[in-house]
């Protein structure tokens, strides 16, 4: 019988979520539903320096943006917890100390100086910087001696000098590096705190993760775990180093924070920014879900179901996957077109909320067939539709005034918009069409230059959601008051 799979999502807590992180989030999550395993979220906190006060709020909220609930880890528990490393020092500490005892491991009392004067020599001398390994053979006198001054050790693995280290990756093959390469690591710090390696390795086993899935960034530190895991005797779970992720360019690999050059589109990074900027989870899982994962190399919409059930290991690609600001737009346009009409409204209305414009369920509900079309994010249906929530509207009144006429043609087309409006009887779009239609025919005038006008009377824009629908939206009252101010302003 196999085992069943469980796997973990390890964030450092030190920067806000990233897209690549969410990424190998994302595939961590559809591998355990795809395979009825679970899915751990593991916070690994043990770096004091780097820690992010702000990081921790924002992933936990991000994730659950995006819907990757996880089944053991910080708010949910879980067997194998604590989930904090920073909880777990004293498990890294014990099996440390085991190493040591069992001497595979050892304490390592340099000082700093005379590490950084060691890379320092090595520098000069064109040498890769390395550990010397002067504590590993220290005499038990020695040892005696360093502790008697105080001084307080690192813990060192005792990796081997010779030969080679070998491990598969499931996307990258059988890799194999020679042990002259490899350093005496450091397992424990100085003041107690275990490094990334050991901490990583010994909850890995510990919390029985059957397969890594993680940035391809950290492919290196791998034969380093080797090393560790054959030092406890323990079975490395499965190997595999997710792609990068490459800025739209496909040149460098995609950044945290981004510089816009000017009339550049800014490059989001943050799952926040993309969530304040109006994407929608579904349109970000669906495309996250395919920068590194193809399912035949054309289809390109899914559901969240379906990525669960068609998500497989051998269809991660190894080579890095650029990301593209257009493609995400155009797949969130048409998560936003396929939305039924009372879940976009409801979304509608917190983005504007958000924004600060104050309008009510009912009238977005109204205005979304008129729009649904046109916006790409949800942030941008205020620039549509900001007008209707308006207690007044502002616009510069030449505007009022189309091209090839003046003044006083706009001001007599507006009188008779007034008339053939106040008579709209039901004030709906059909009648509304029809009365400015027989009103364009009988003052002799353009249809796209009548409305033109009333257009910027009613939204104080040149460009606005299809003029009929709208008008019948605002109210008779509404419009009549702005075309009495229009008329106003003419005058
Ligand atoms: N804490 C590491 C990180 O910040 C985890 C890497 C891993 O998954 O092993 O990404």
């Amino acid at each position: 019988m196999t085992k069943s799979v469980r796997v973990r999502f390890a964030p450092s807590p030190t920067g806000y979520f990233h897209l690549g992180s969410a990424r190998s989030a994302l595939y961590n999550w559809l591998f355990a539903r795809h395979e009825g395993g679970r899915f751990i979220l593991r916070i690994e906190d043990t770096d004091r320096t780097r820690y992010d006060p702000r990081a921790l709020p924002d992933l936990l909220d991000s994730m659950r943006w995006l819907g990757l609930c996880w089944d053991e880890g910080p708010e949910v528990g879980g067997e194998y917890g604590p989930y904090y490393q920073s909880d777990r020092v004293h498990l890294y500490q014990e099996y440390a100390r085991q190493l040591v005892a069992e001497g595979r491991a050892y304490r390592c009392y340099c000082s700093p100086e005379r590490l950084a004067k060691l890379r320092e020599e090595q520098r000069r001398a064109g040498l890769t910087p390395g550990y010397d390994r002067h504590c590993r053979y220290l005499s038990a006198r020695e040892i005696a001696d360093y502790e008697a001054q105080g001084i307080v050790p690192v813990i060192r693995l005792a990796a081997p000098t010779e030969g080679t280290t070998e491990f598969d990756d499931l996307l990258r093959g059988h890799i194999v590096v020679n042990n002259n390469q490899l350093d005496d690591l450091v397992l424990l710090k100085s003041d107690g705190f275990p490094t990334y390696h050991l901490a990583n390795v010994v909850d890995d086993h510990l919390m029985a993760i059957t397969h890594i899935l993680r940035g391809e960034e950290w492919l290196s530190s791998v034969p380093k775990h080797v090393l560790l895991y054959d030092a406890f005797g323990w079975e490395m779970p499965v190997q595999v180093h997710l792609p990068n992720i490459l800025d739209p360019s496909g040149k460098g690999k995609l950044s945290k924070r981004k510089k816009k050059a000017p009339g550049e589109r800014e490059m989001l990074t943050y799952i926040h920014e993309f969530r304040e900027a109006g994407y929608l989870p579904e349109a970000m899982v669906n495309f996250l879900a395919l920068v590194g994962w193809s399912y035949d190399g054309t289809r390109e919409y899914f559901t969240r179901s379906e990525l669960v059930r068609l998500f497989d290991l051998s269809s991660v690609s190894k080579s890095p996957a650029a990301f593209s600001y257009e493609k995400l737009d155009h797949m969130n346009a048409t998560y936003i077109r396929n939305l039924g009409y009372n879940d976009l409204a409801g979304r509608l209305l917190q983005t504007l909320f958000r924004q600060g414009i104050e309008a009510d369920f009912f009238t977005v509900l109204k205005l979304v067939p008129l729009i649904r079309e046109r916006i790409q994010t949800l942030n941008e249906a205020a620039k549509w539709v900001d007008f209707v929530f308006a207690a007044q509207i502002d616009y510069d009144t030449e505007m009022l005034i189309p091209r090839k006429m003046d003044r006083a043609d706009a001001l007599k087309a507006l009188r008779a918009a007034r008339e053939a409006l106040a008579e709209a009887e039901p004030f709906d779009e059909e009648h509304i069409e029809g009365r400015l239609r027989a009103l364009s025919d009988a003052l002799g005038l353009k249809a796209s230059a009548l409305l033109g006008i009333i257009r910027v009377a009613t939204t104080g824009k040149t460009v606005a959601p299809p003029l009929f629908g709208t008008l019948s939206i605002l109210g008779r009252e509404t419009t009549l008051a702005r075309i009495e101010a229009a008329i106003a302003r003419l005058e």
